[in-house]
């Protein structure tokens, strides 16, 4: 898979705390119990759980206060597979032959 497109800085990701997960009926009870968003992922087994969380280094909504360097890894790299897209964000992935 390759990733493309680019970040149009929604802030979606950056309101969310979350994991992937192959789901059991009682893990997904326990999730939805908790006001949890569950998605399942189409084409895929896995699920996303994404637990409403917004980082203190964003700024109006959409906005990182953080730049180059100090901005963590994780975030300038994400998404980094497919499973991992949230709604409206600008990447995609695509199959590579
Ligand atoms: S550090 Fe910046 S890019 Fe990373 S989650 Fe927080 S606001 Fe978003
Ligand atoms: S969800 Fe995608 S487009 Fe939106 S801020 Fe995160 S990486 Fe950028």
């Amino acid at each position: 898979m390759t990733r493309t497109g680019q970040c149009n800085q929604c802030g979606t990701c950056c309101k969310l705390a979350g994991y992937i997960t192959k789901l059991t009926a009682e893990h997904l009870e326990w999730a939805q119990a908790r006001g949890f968003e569950v998605n399942q992922m189409p084409g895929s087994p896995y699920a996303q759980v994404l637990i409403p969380h917004t980082c203190p280094h964003l700024r109006d909504g959409t906005a990182c206060d953080l730049h180059g360097d100090n901005k963590p890894k994780t975030c300038r790299e994400f998404p980094t597979v497919p499973e991992h897209l949230l709604p409206g964000c600008g990447f995609s992935f695509e199959e590579v032959n």
